[in-house]
């Protein structure tokens, strides 16, 4: 019932908008009011903040029906999940209420800062500093790549209080966007996931009370780590949603194409493409929900999974929508068609939540 819901309602109020988004490189506001009317923006968050309290597989099927209509508008949940799920696992009672009530609402996003200029696969080695100032904490640097930077009104921070404790002298905190002292770069030029601003974000002497902190002096990296063995399964099904959106496609061309006198449907070539497609996706959207439940569960072999879901999904979605583009020939190629967007926004799916190189040294380290 869900995915139906979400289905329709991707393929009314988001799909006609995703080629002009991508085309235009402009936010999906047309996804975010859609989302937010229908209480889908972030339906991770629980009941008891006023969010729809959907489970981890819940929250997967959404970011994948949403992903297969357009890829860029699927980062508006999946996001404010990565954004807000520190909070959620480590922070006070205090800051679960103060924060977590407006992103159920739809007042407020949230985004995730931990990348940094040098400081990307190896995030222990971010050079942004908190520095303690009685009931405060004074912010400085510089976070890259920060999703939704600028539209969100909430960043978690992650930043140095410990220069000597390397991981374990980092902290995480709560950010917003009208802190005095916050600023953000250019949107970047990307090759795909377009509608997404990405921008850096500038923290000048942000001085914010101390009980923003989330959890306790220390544990920042942790929470960050934490967290993304719970959302790295989201990555994993927006690669799905956009490897589905792409065989959906591809499979309607191939009956209208016709060469040799017959749609090209007919010949075993295209239907084994096909075949392998549908095959590799299925492998993905397995991997992904078992990862799903696993992290409702909080079972222990989380990492491993969660890192394996992202890894072999986000491969089989640039397999999957390089395979579609080859399905719709020269026409393929061009911006007539879904399916080269769909092929840009896949790339993007094996370099964030940490590269597909680093999920496999997490799944080499935590093997089964
Ligand atoms: C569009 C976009 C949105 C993003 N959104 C966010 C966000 O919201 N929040 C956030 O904090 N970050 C975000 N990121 C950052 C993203 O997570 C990083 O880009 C990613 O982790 C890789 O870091 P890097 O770009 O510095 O690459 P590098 O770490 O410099 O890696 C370069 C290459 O070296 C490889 N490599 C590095 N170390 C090793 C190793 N030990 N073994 C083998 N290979 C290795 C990498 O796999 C990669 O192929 C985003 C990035 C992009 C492009």
């Amino acid at each position: 019932m869900l995915r139906d819901a979400v289905r329709s309602l991707a393929e009314a109020k988001i799909a006609p908008y995703a080629a002009a988004v991508d085309e235009e490189a402009r936010f999906p506001q047309e996804a975010l009011d859609a989302l937010t009317a229908n209480d889908l923006h972030a339906v991770h968050v629980p009941e008891e903040y006023g969010g729809a309290g959907a489970d981890a597989l819940a929250t997967v099927i959404v970011i994948e029906e949403v992903a297969r209509a357009c890829a860029s508008s699927s980062l508006i949940p999946a996001v404010n999940k990565l954004g807000s799920l520190p909070v959620i696992l480590s922070g006070s009672e205090e800051l679960k209420k103060k924060y977590m009530t407006p992103l159920a609402k739809g007042d407020g996003m949230f985004s995730y800062c931990l990348s940094e200029p040098d400081a990307g696969s190896d995030a222990a080695g971010m050079k942004t500093k908190a520095v303690r100032d009685g009931d405060f904490w004074v912010l400085n640097g510089v976070k890259r790549w920060i999703t939704n930077a600028g539209v969100s009104e909430y960043y978690t921070v992650m930043a140095v209080t410990d220069p000597s404790k390397r991981s374990k002298g980092i902290s995480a905190f709560v950010v917003e966007k009208s802190d005095a002292g916050v600023s953000f770069g250019a949107p970047e030029k990307k090759l795909g996931i377009k509608g997404s601003p990405t921008r850096e974000v500038y923290l000048d002497n942000v001085r914010i009370p101390a009980d923003r902190m989330i959890g306790a002096e220390g544990t920042g990296f942790a929470t960050a780590m934490k967290t993304l063995d719970h959302t790295r399964i989201t990555i994993a099904a927006q690669a799905l949603g956009i490897a589905q959106g792409a065989l959906d496609y591809a499979k309607g061309y191939v009956k209208e194409r016709k060469q040799f006198g017959k749609p090209i449907a007919d010949f075993q070539g295209i239907q084994f493409m096909l075949a392998d497609m549908a095959m590799k996706i299925e492998a993905a959207r397995q991997l992904t929900y078992a990862a799903a439940a696993k992290s409702e569960r909080g079972d222990s072999d989380l990492t491993f999974q969660g890192a394996a879901a992202k890894c072999f999904a986000s491969d089989v979605a640039m397999e999957v929508t390089t395979d579609a583009v080859q399905l719709l020939g020269g026409y393929g190629y061009t911006r007539d068609y879904p399916v080269e967007r769909m092929m840009r926004d896949a790339k993007i799916t094996q370099i964030y939540e940490g590269t597909n190189q680093v999920q496999r040294i997490v799944m080499a380290r935590n093997l089964p």
